[in-house]
């Protein structure tokens, strides 16, 4: 290799694929020779596979066998933070590099050869007549705004065959265009004048900006209630890393926020930043994923895989909502996108920003240790404060069967109604009723795959598992019994409170904001926006309500069931409770009217809910820190936990029992293993699960002593093992 980390012809070189193979492969160089980090395509015996130039070929074969690489892809080579950050995150996560390469390479058609190709968009014209397909193809368009989709793409999403499109383009409701390869996003000008910042803002948008300035790593936990200006203020971040010339990149947690959120950053920087989340076409994906690493892009907005993109350049990553728990990747590979920016910035001498009302007792302890600097928004901006909380006494409280807003609380929302203000009622529960009972001999609807109830959906006239997503029609009898028309829900859900909220309350107008209920991301932000715009009296609605969103008209909370998390014995049910609440008080009085939030609560009396109305958060963070510090618990200690998973449970808890017994390699560093045991939720789309938890001090070699103890195991091939390194959930 030349120092300008160029690998001649015919060198021999080391290269990693997407393939689930232990090692790198060698191969030689192409023609024309390649750079260290190329996207190559190499032959794998009969197929061609993706892969990265890793490095210099280990050798030890004949030669003569080694393949040559079959060609460099149209994509600028991943650079040496890139690789050094695929390299840490998959021995931090333990998750095999081929693994950790796929999700870094997350773009349709990577490997398609370059040059211009048709492109279909929005057109200027309206269809002569309409049809359902032609409806679906509108319906697409519109979804998407102005985005470019391939044929096959447009026809996909629409369900409907190429030649409705083609119809459609000679109709010029659809625009045909021959698009040059994948265009750079446009610039964005950081020197566009913001908002006058108060003066705790700009003292926050100051501290920011000096330290993108220093081009080092830094990680800063940005705190302020809901509406002080967070995001305000770090924006003024981001135009530094602009001005810079260095690439900026902002998770958000919530699909549904990212249209609110791109406005802003169009009034702020004049352009619309790169997107990057389930709901971007794969076109789109393609285009981003090559900008980032060209540089043709220079802010990127986006969900957690985000992080994977190869940014030539990074400056800068804001978290925010950073205690949002979407950002723990619960399925494939298991990594807590927070912990990775910070991991990733560490290694791009780039800043990171978290941003939270409510941060999580990781950062907020990361913080109080000194190793995050910390900043404060203490007021709200304008006008607005915060809500007055107050906890309704639910053990004084008459209440009829089957009935859960309180007279306190009914009256409250009967005032705001007649104040032309907004009430939100708040319940983290989905569907009708968690539980369905049968009357006469007590047996409880399950799923036919896990160990879960199923919940009753009215809406979609289903039972449906929460756990595995499957569906069944209520049945007419009882599966145990067979006693017909005896099945009673038991507990409400959101769309159970609807019924009460409409048979207490016939004149208000009456919005369920709850995620089922939307078929598409698009569905949920009209809906969204029609409810700012105030076209609800009484909005009903779980988790997805406490996340962001601005209802200027609402001035009342109430909190159904404020207990409802406490319940259980995880971890972070406190702290979870603590944010949730929180959060969701904020979302009272955002404008000029005053707020107040309150919690229905059996015991008034219990530490955290009294933590959430006094508003004493350091207070509360204090007393939780001290309590996992006292019991060795994250963040003062740490945690694996290993789920094991087949379909026969001898097989799970005969492995578990093995794994337990020879625990040598984790009593070296002197952890401690727990288990196995069943699961909470035992089963699982047919397969039993059993849990292990290992439990070391902060400072130890947790991964490979981790490594070291699986391996002594060999698994049968229908048993799947997952570590999942600070796990956030334990179901
Ligand atoms: P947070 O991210 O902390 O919830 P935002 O940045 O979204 O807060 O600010 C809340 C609201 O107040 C937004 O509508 C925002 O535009 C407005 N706002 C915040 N700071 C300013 C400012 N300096 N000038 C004008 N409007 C502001
Ligand atoms: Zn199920």
């Amino acid at each position: 290799m030349t120092e300008a980390g160029f690998f001649d012809a015919n060198a021999l070189i080391s290269v990693l694929t997407t393939e689930p193979l232990g090692r790198a492969l060698d191969y030689r160089a192409p023609e024309g020779g390649c750079f260290l980090g190329a996207f190559v395509e190499v032959p794998l015996g009969p197929r061609r596979v993706l892969g990265v130039v890793w490095g210099a070929g280990e050798g030890g074969f004949d030669l003569a066998k080694v393949r040559p690489v079959t060609r460099v892809l149209d994509a600028a080579p991943m650079g040496d933070a890139m690789r050094a950050f695929l390299t840490r995150a998959a021995e931090y996560t333990l998750t095999p590099m081929p693994a950790m390469l796929r999700l870094a390479t997350r773009a349709p058609g990577l490997a398609d050869p370059p040059g211009p190709r048709r492109v279909y968009r929005k057109g200027w014209a309206e269809p002569d007549r309409m049809t359902d397909a032609r409806a679906r193809v509108l319906d697409i368009l519109d979804e998407y705004g102005g985005a470019a989709f391939t044929l096959g793409e447009l026809a996909g999403l629409a369900g409907v065959s190429s030649s409705v499109v083609k119809g459609l383009v000679k109709l010029g409701v659809v625009a045909e265009e021959e698009a040059a390869r994948d265009l750079p996003y446009p610039a964005l000008d950081p020197d566009l004048p913001g908002k006058p910042l108060a003066e705790d803002q700009a003292r926050a948008a100051g501290q920011l900006r000096g330290g993108i300035a220093a081009q080092r790593y830094g990680t800063t936990l940005l705190k302020g209630v809901t509406g002080s200006g967070k995001t305000e203020v770090y924006l003024e971040a981001v135009a530094e890393c602009l001005r810079q010339g260095r690439q900026a990149l902002v998770l958000l947690p919530e699909i549904a926020l990212t249209a609110e959120f791109l406005t802003r950053v169009e009034d702020r920087f004049g352009a619309m930043p790169g997107e990057w989340h389930s709901g971007v076409t794969q076109t789109e994906r393609r285009r981003l994923w090559r900008m980032a690493g060209e540089g043709g892009v220079s802010l990127v907005v986006g969900a957690r895989s985000a992080l994977f993109l190869p940014f030539r350049d990074l400056g800068l990553v804001v978290v925010d909502e950073e205690h949002d728990t979407s950002y723990k990747q619960e399925d494939g590979v298991l990594y807590n996108a927070r912990d990775m920016a910070v991991l990733r910035a560490s290694l791009a001498d780039a800043q990171v920003v978290l941003a939270s009302a409510t941060p999580s007792l990781e950062s907020w302890s990361n913080a109080e240790a000194g190793k995050y600097a910390r900043i404060d928004l203490t007021s709200r901006f304008g006008v607005a404060e915060m809500p007055e909380l107050s906890v309704i006494d639910m053990r004084n409280e008459a209440l009829e069967q089957n009935r859960w807003i309180s007279p306190t609380l009914a009256r409250a929302v009967s005032a705001r109604i007649a104040a032309g203000e907004q009430a939100l009622l708040f319940l983290n529960r989905r569907g009708y009723a968690p539980v369905t009972i049968c009357r006469a001999c007590g047996h409880q609807i399950g799923c036919d795959h896990c160990d879960a109830r199923m919940v009753e959906h009215r809406f979609l006239k289903r039972l449906v598992c929460h756990q595995c997503g499957e569906t069944k029609p209520m049945p007419a009898a009882c599966p145990s019994c067979r006693a017909e028309n005896r099945l009673a829900p038991v507990g409400p859900g959101v769309e159970r409170l609807a019924e009460e909220v409409a048979a207490r309350f016939p004149e208000a107008r009456v919005a369920v904001l709850s995620s089922d209920l939307f078929s598409s991301a698009r569905a949920l932000k009209d809906a969204i926006r029609a409810i700012a715009e105030g076209g609800a009296d009484i909005i009903i609605g779980t988790q997805l309500v406490a996340k962001g969103h601005n209802f200027p008209l609402l001035t009342l909370v109430g909190v159904i069931d404020a207990d409802l998390g406490l319940q259980g014995s995880d971890l972070r049910a406190a702290e979870r409770t603590f944010q949730l609440m929180r959060q969701v008080s904020g979302r009272a009085g955002r404008s000029d009217r005053p707020g107040v939030a309150m919690l229905q609560s059996h015991q008034p009396d219990h530490p955290v809910i009294r933590a959430i109305v006094s508003g004493d958060e350091d207070a509360f963070w204090r007393a939780e820190a001290a309590e996992r510090e006292a019991a060795g618990m994250p963040p003062f200690g740490r945690l694996a936990g290993i789920i094991l998973s087949a379909p026969d449970a001898q097989t799970v808890f005969d492995i578990g029992g093995e794994l337990a017994r020879r625990d040598a390699p984790l009593r070296k560093i002197g952890a401690q293993v727990f288990g196995p045991a069943p699961a909470p939720v035992a089963r699982i789309r047919g397969r039993h699960r059993v849990r292990l938890l290992v439990k070391a001090a902060k400072g130890v070699a947790l991964q490979p002593a981790l490594a070291e103890w699986v391996a002594q195991i060999r698994l049968p091939a229908n048993l799947r093992l997952a570590i999942d390194i600070d796990p956030q959930s334990f179901y």
